[in-house]
């Protein structure tokens, strides 16, 4: 029997609670101006880092051409629209498509798609700077796509709940889930849980009684200990909010509201940039 849609949605709901909630991106651009993307991005506007790699692709033939360019041609370019760090910026340019040239032979990574998310993984480790920030956009762009490979992450926790495991058909897996809850929730699912797999409910350890599906996890169930601890720690969790609440001062309050804004959401601050899809020479 299927995995029914209100046992997803209900997964769904409660990692959207932790992770915020994934936002599909408009238009699939390519990995290496994503990487391009990523590293003009650092203390710029949207408006100006859209200005800037739209520059660039109107100013240079190719990534190639930008490879072999010298340092000052390329700042000239991203000057007029970054305020910060356009020299380093400029170099960092050079740089990772010199490293992505060498390591793939050429400057075009779109084979990457194809292939299972450790290839990926693989490349952000390889290339400094790009880690965490970047791998939560490209998972983005990835599972928003119906025939994404799922990660190994999302057989593992599947495996904790119970409702699915690395021996499940993964066709009938894929068309049990459309069926129950659409190809866009279906994608929030895969994005969810990859981070939820990256994160907190690892390979090797695990964080249950910080879970926000310790409720519905059979790995907790199986362990009345765990399920004890974790009652314990809510009853004192909840003492601990109504008083900060009853305590709170309006200057507390403001500080808080700014750290909860500062950390919360991190997909949706992540994919909120829009960037034009690069022309085709
Ligand atoms: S309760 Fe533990 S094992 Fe279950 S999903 Fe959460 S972290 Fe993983």
């Amino acid at each position: 029997m299927g995995i029914k849609a209100e046992t997803l949605l209900k997964i769904i709901q409660s990692l959207e609670k932790k992770y915020g909630t994934p936002q599909k991106p408009n238009i699939k651009i390519p990995i290496v101006d994503q990487i391009i993307i990523h590293f003009l991005s650092t203390q710029e506007k949207q408006e100006d880092i859209e200005k800037a790699y739209q520059s660039i692709l109107k100013e240079f033939v190719d990534w190639n051409e930008i490879r072999v360019s010298h340092l000052r041609e390329i700042q000239q370019v991203l000057q007029p629209f970054l305020k910060s760090q356009v020299s380093e910026k400029a170099h960092k340019i050079k740089d990772v498509l010199q490293q992505i040239f060498m390591l793939y032979n050429k400057i075009d990574l779109e084979a990457l798609w194809e292939k299972d998310f450790s290839e990926i993984q693989k490349l952000a480790q390889q290339i400094p700077g790009l880690g965490q920030e970047f791998l939560l956009k490209f998972i983005c762009y990835l599972y928003f796509q119906e025939d994404s490979p799922l990660a190994s992450s999302f057989f593992r926790i599947g495996k904790r709940l119970s409702l699915w495991d690395e021996n499940s058909n993964q066709t009938a897996l894929k068309k049990n889930f459309i069926k129950e809850i659409g190809l866009e929730k279906f994608a929030h699912l895969k994005i969810l849980l990859f981070i939820h797999g990256e994160t907190q409910c690892l390979a090797k350890s695990y964080d249950c009684l910080n879970c926000p599906l310790c409720k519905i996890c059979n790995r907790v169930q199986k362990d009345p200990s765990l399920q004890e601890e974790n009652e314990e720690k809510m009853v004192q969790k909840s003492k601990k909010d109504s008083k900060e609440l009853k305590i709170g001062t309006k200057k507390e309050k403001i500080k808080t509201k700014e750290k909860i804004q500062k950390n919360s959401n991190p997909i949706k601050d992540n994919e909120k940039m829009k960037i034009s899809k690069r022309k085709k020479k």
